[in-house]
């Protein structure tokens, strides 16, 4: 397989991401584990003095450098600023977001001793850049090419922000697939062998951020979405934070002292209380320890299956009203459904189950794919298929929706749906709107998506104008087509038949998205970046090396006086170099002198043999 050009499937997650690959030696996919022997990497970067460190290093270190130790970027991109999330979620998180240009939300860190400001897509970026060094190491050969899998509810502005982060990744995007559509590529290739005729399956892919459900209908080799429905920021985290407030409080009752504004304390509750949560999936009670949380004083506490359902029940009765929901929007009764499929890890909440179950009058839950896996599985199929030359790829046709209205702002900011949601795409309609003045030379065409009917309360994606109208009475005809392509992109044009005047938008760099030229700047600094993170790995490979040199020498002191003192002082060299101030010390001038100490040791000692 040497310099075959690998395509891989990622799942870009909050919490954790995962990448995986097409086998086709083995007609099968690989799930690829990261260094530490794990198949999911945490989604945290971090920035210190010295270095910038991504995945489980950079979540190792998250409670010693909590200022500077990034995650939950995914619940960050494509919003603005402003947005009411963004502005409940700084809050909690322990490093600081500023605003941007055009009210785009930044992330401020302390790095090398200097203040940086990053984009979220640039901390995804750095995250998928992990993960195709994960693939590579693997593959040993190149990574370019990538499926990146997005939660099905996720706006057009936070798909496109995940494109820039590939971009800026290096990564040629071939294609950005809904997480739970995914999911039921996993699952359905799995069971395909054993079904007979048309099998309806319903994903529930609650994980560490954020919440979607679809139904799916497999037929032969069609996977067709039916329906998707879902929340972008509601998974794992809401209800570890829902813990942490209930033991912060606690904490200050028993002790009087309020650990809210120390973001080291709070982060190291909050890992505990991940911990506990899981626990809490397979008992009913367990223990939450924290050493020294807040001013020297200890925390040590208990809690209760019981009480963490409640505290987060209203959390579970929103993902069933979402599944209720989607069900409607499919039509599909739910005895219809032949298997319900559970992905991401906070589908493991035994409360979670249950209510799903009773949903679906008390059906079983499919748990034989891995919840952890399944949407990179899925993702790394599209993205065979997607590529040339990859044989053994299982014969398969996806058929995906529009997860949200499309429409445009008629008169009085009424939302004119073209596009209703849970249309499959890709997709075209023209439909015929009327001039609503006498004599009227144009038509604004502003474009949102979403199902307020108050066109403002939507997302705006973009505008244009269709000119030079006829000037005759009100009421005259015109056309506007809205089109979506495969990847989801959308055009939207506007055309009048009399004159035959046309003009479109492809919704692209709509504002809130960055442009070319800025996408263009921070793949460049993405590649200063990785250029100094292998600086940094050969630095320490190199003080190491010297490191152990010095260890050797030390053990070889048992040669005559005249030669234990030249090996002392080439030790003496060697520390020396150590004790330089790190920073300062470049790279060619400690590879040279390691060197010169190698060899000059090695003349000492042979000289004695
Ligand atoms: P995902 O985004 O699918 O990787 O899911 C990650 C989320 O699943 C995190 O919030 C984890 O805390 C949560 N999680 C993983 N295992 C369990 C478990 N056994 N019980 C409850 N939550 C879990």
């Amino acid at each position: 397989m040497a310099n075959k050009v690998h395509a891989v499937g990622i799942d870009l997650g909050t919490t954790y991401s995962c990448v995986a690959v097409w086998q086709e030696q083995h007609s099968r996919v690989e799930i690829i584990h990261n260094d530490q022997g794990n198949k999911t990497t945490p989604s945290f970067v971090a920035f210190t003095q010295d270095d910038r460190l991504i995945g489980n290093a950079a979540k190792n270190q998250a409670a010693t450098n909590p200022q500077n130790t990034v995650f939950d970027a995914k619940r960050l991109i494509g919003r603005k600023f402003c947005d009411s999330v963004v502005q409940k979620d700084t809050i909690l998180w322990p490093f600081k977001v500023i605003a941007g240009f055009n009210d785009k939300p930044m992330i401020s860190v302390m790095y090398k001793g200097e203040e940086k400001h990053l984009y979220p897509e640039e901390i995804s970026s750095m995250i998928l850049s992990k993960m195709r060094d994960i693939a590579e190491e693997y593959l040993e050969s190149p990574v370019k090419n990538a499926v990146i899998t997005v939660p099905a509810y996720f706006n057009d502005s936070q798909r496109k922000a995940t494109v820039d982060a590939g971009s800026i990744a290096g990564l040629n995007v071939l294609r950005i697939i809904n997480e739970p559509t995914a999911a039921a590529i996993a699952y359905g290739l799995e069971k395909r062998a054993d079904c007979v005729g048309e099998r309806n399956i319903f994903v529930f892919d609650l994980g560490g951020g954020t919440f979607d459900v679809s139904l799916l209908t497999i037929k032969g080799k069609v996977f067709e979405v039916k329906a998707t429905s879902g929340n972008t920021h509601l998974g794992g985290e809401d209800f570890d934070y829902r813990m942490v407030n209930y033991f912060a409080k606690e904490f200050k009752r028993k002790h009087k002292k309020d650990i809210s504004e120390n973001p080291r304390a709070l982060r190291r509750l909050r890992t505990a209380c991940e911990k506990a949560k899981r626990a809490l999936s397979f008992s009913s009670v367990t223990v939450v320890e924290v050493d020294s949380l807040y001013d020297g004083v200890d925390f040590f506490s208990s809690i209760t299956r019981a009480k963490f359902e409640e505290i987060n029940m209203d959390f579970f009765k929103e993902c069933m009203r979402i599944v209720e929901s989607c069900l409607t929007d499919a039509k599909m009764d739910k005895s219809s459904v032949h298997d319900v499929v559970l992905v991401g890890g906070s589908s493991r909440i035994p409360k979670v189950q249950q209510l799903l179950r009773a949903i679906f009058n008390g059906k079983d839950l499919c748990k034989s794919i891995n919840p952890d896996e399944a949407v990179a599985y899925g993702a790394a199929v599209q993205a065979a298929l997607l590529s040339d030359g990859f044989k053994n790829v299982p014969d398969m046709v996806l058929q995906d929706v529009t997860p949200l209205s499309l429409g445009w702002m008629l008169e009085d900011d009424i939302m004119g749906v073209v596009i209703p949601r849970n249309t499959s795409i890709p997709v075209k309609r023209t439909e015929e709107f009327y001039t609503v003045q006498d004599s009227q030379s144009s038509v604004l065409i502003d474009v949102y998506e979403g199902e307020r009917m108050r066109a403002s309360c939507n997302n705006f994606l973009g505008s244009f104008k269709l000119c030079d109208l006829p000037l005759v009475a009100k009421g005259h005809p015109f056309h506007v087509c809205f089109d979506i392509d495969q990847n989801g992109i959308l055009t939207v044009s506007a055309m009048e038949k009399w004159t035959g005047n046309m003009s479109k938008i492809t919704i692209t760099n709509e504002k809130g998205r960055l442009s070319t030229k800025e996408v263009e700047k921070l793949i460049q600094e993405a590649e200063d970046y990785r250029v100094e993170d292998k600086k940094f790995l050969r630095k320490a490979e190199l003080l190491n090396e010297l490191d152990e040199c010095i260890y050797k020498m030390r053990n070889d002191l048992n040669l005559t006086s005249d030669e234990n003192e030249k090996i002392n002082s080439l030790i003496a060299m060697a520390e020396n170099l150590l004790d330089e101030d790190r920073p300062q010390i470049g790279i060619d001038f400690l590879e040279d002198n390691l060197n010169k100490i190698k060899r000059m040791k090695e003349s000492i000692i042979s000289r004695t043999r």
